[in-house]
Parts: C-alpha cells; structure tokens; sequence
C-alpha cells in the first residue's frame, strides 16, 4: 500500500483536524496508508510518526486546535533538519506528504520537494539510505492546505480557521461592549493576524466598530490622532456611551511605525475624557469548536488533497488547495506562496467602504 503523511504546522486553526479527518478517511477510501507526523516538521526531524486508522480520527470534526500537534521547527529551516527528514520519510516508506499550514509552512514544504533528489543523493552517499530506497522514493508528492487564522495567503478567498476565529472575536466583542454600555466606556481590543488585516477589518464591520487600524491601510495623514478623536468626539457629543477601537496587531502609520493599543487608550483618554480600556483578545481567537464553514473547508480541501495526490506526476509542481468563488481551487504552492507577498485583504475594499458609511450617515459619499 502506498503510504502518505499528514502534517500540521505553524499556528493551529480551527478545521485542521476537520482536514486531518477528510485526508485520513479518502486516504482509506483510494486504498491509501494514512500516517500522522507528530507536531509539524518536529516530527519529521524527530521520527515520530504512526499509522491512522479509520477509527482513529472519530469525533474530529467538532474539535478545535489539531489533535496530531503543531509546532514551530527550526531545525527544519536548515538544510541538515531536512536531510534528516528525508531520511526518515524514506525510512518510513512515505513518498507523499500532505501538509496542513500558513505561508511558512508551505515554503518549507516546497524547498523540501525542490532538494528531494539533492538530500537522497547525500542520504545515499553518506550510506544512510540504499541504492534500493533511493529509487524507490526518487519522487516526493507534496499538496498544501491553507490552515491559518490570519486569512492571510494568495490564492484562496479563505484559509481553513479564519471565520472560526473571526465569530470568537465576534462574541469577545458583544460582551465587551455590553459592559462599555453599562460603564459608558471606550474599549481599544486588539486582534490577531500579524501582517495581515483581514480578522480586524471584517470584525469592524461585524461589530459596528467605530475606529479601525489595519496594517494594509496606514492612517494616510501624519496627525492621525487628532482625526480620530475629532470623529470619536463627535459621536461622544452626540450621546453615543461607547467607543470600540479595533487595532490589528500589526497595525501601522504612514510611516511603518507600530499603532499600539496602548497608545490608543491613551490617546481617548487624554484628549477625550473617555474611561478608556484595552483588551487583548490572544489565543481566545484560536479556542474552541470550529463553525460550519471550517469544517466544510476543511473536509472539501482534504478530500481533493488525496485526489490530487494520486493524481501527481513528478513533473506537476506542489499544489495547492484553495477555494474562489466558492469552488475548490488547485494552483502551484510555489506561486500562491510569492503572490501571497504582493496582496493585501481578501475583502472587497469597496464594499467595506459601503458598509462603514452605515456607521454615521454623515461621512457618506
Ligand atoms: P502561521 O500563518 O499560523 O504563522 P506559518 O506556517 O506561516 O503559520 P511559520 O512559523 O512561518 O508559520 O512556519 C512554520 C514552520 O514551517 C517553521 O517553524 C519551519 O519549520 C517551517 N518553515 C517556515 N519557513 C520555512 C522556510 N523558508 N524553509 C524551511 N522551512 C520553513
């Protein structure tokens, strides 16, 4: 039986174990041997993996987080880690790897694909493999999968866990601001997404925020503080109780210096008189169950990964799997991996625009 490997890497998301679950089964399914490798490309360079049977992945699609771990390997980012990597996918009869992660993760899985031959030939010169393995694992098949909160890679309208992520910061928020109500306070809550604005941006328009800080999208004038609190005070004349900010965490000004929340806070409080607070949602962003539509991306994506492993020739570059137009999309990693550097937000810029106007008929256009 052929053998494949599935691995999660980088940040967890919700729908990993959805997409962990759909590959093991159609695995199953296409006569396929399914094999976990433990906590990202740490289990590769460490060799801990084992078989998945059918049963083995029961009741995985309601659960957050990944169930076969995730990790952050440095050693992996070194030739040597993935020569010892190489070593240990030949040793294990797997010639397929379905790796389930952010932008990161898929370059490291294509660098491996590009040196497969390179690392067998020093794996069989250094008399770590033989000449039997080096011809039976001549070729490495690799398919990607977009598992990350941030919604922040190329070629796909989502990546598996931002909408999960995206209702938990939506719920963080309704309580918030039931509490800002009451105490007639100004909350600055800061989310995640890294270089990305895709959580903060689409959790404004979700929550009725009244400030918004995205990295895409620096504040285009020098004195950005005082435009803000000339709108914020507004409102607050106006007899409007609370005040919600958004900063994204990697929010920035015009001159790619950080927007800190801090800062915010200081800022409403100082010229404005607000009881001001800031709250820092973190990993509560990660927790939980994922919704619907990470288990249905999950389950869809991880089904074609198995397709388009048994479909792979050595000559067809890494794919992989994406969504546009809600239809499943297969595009070389490589080049979703260098667009991912060139675009911004998965939004309508647009249409966010349109939706933000409902906050105060007055700034309409
Ligand atoms: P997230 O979007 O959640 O941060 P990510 O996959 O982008 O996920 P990274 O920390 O960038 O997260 O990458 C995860 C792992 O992938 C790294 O710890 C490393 O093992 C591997 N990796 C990342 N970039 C490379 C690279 N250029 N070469 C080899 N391996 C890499």
């Amino acid at each position: 039986k052929r053998r494949i490997g599935i691995l999660t890497s980088g940040g967890d998301s919700q729908g990993m174990n959805a997409a962990v679950r759909a590959v093991v089964r159609m695995a199953h399914v296409k006569g396929l041997d399914p094999w976990a490798i433990y906590d990202g490309y740490q289990g590769l360079v460490d060799n801990v993996m084992r078989p998945l049977a059918w049963a083995d992945v029961q009741g995985l699609l309601r659960l957050g987080g990944t169930v076969i771990g995730t990790a952050r390997c440095l050693a992996f980012r070194e030739r040597a880690g993935r020569l010892t990597a190489a070593q240990h996918l030949v040793e294990n009869g797997i010639d397929a790897l379905v790796v389930i992660g952010g932008d990161g993760s898929l370059t490291g899985a294509d660098r491996l694909r590009a040196e497969w031959g390179s690392l067998l030939d020093e794996l069989l010169a250094t008399n770590r493999i033989d000449q039997v393995q080096r011809a039976t694992y001549a070729h490495l098949n690799i398919v990607g999968l977009v598992g990350s909160i941030d919604n922040d890679m190329s070629s796909t309208d989502m990546t598996i866990g931002c909408v999960s992520a995206l209702h938990r910061i939506c719920e963080a928020v309704d309580a918030i601001e039931a509490t800002a109500l009451s105490h007639g306070r100004a909350f600055v809550v800061e989310v995640m997404g890294r270089h990305c604005g895709w959580l903060a941006l689409t959790a404004a328009l979700a929550s009725a925020a009244d400030w918004l800080f995205v990295p895409e999208r620096p504040p285009l004038v020098d004195n950005w503080e005082e435009e803000m609190c000339a709108h914020l005070k507004k409102l607050k004349d106006r007899g409007q109780k609370k005040i919600l900010v958004i900063v994204s965490e990697g929010a920035i000004d015009k001159n790619l210096k950080p927007i800190k929340s801090e800062y915010v806070r200081d800022l409403l409080a100082a010229k404005l008189k607000f009881d001001a607070r800031v709250t820092t949602l973190g990993h509560v962003q990660r927790g939980g169950s994922p919704c619907f539509y990470d288990r249905y991306l999950g389950t869809v994506q991880g089904v074609r990964a198995v397709d388009e492993i048994l479909r792979a020739t050595p000559e067809t570059p890494s794919p992989m799997i994406g969504i546009s137009n809600n239809k499943i999309t297969v595009e070389p990693l490589v080049q979703a991996v260098t667009l991912t550097h060139a675009v911004s937000t998965a939004i309508d810029a647009k249409d966010f625009a349109r939706a933000m106007e409902l906050r105060d008929p007055e700034f309409a256009t």
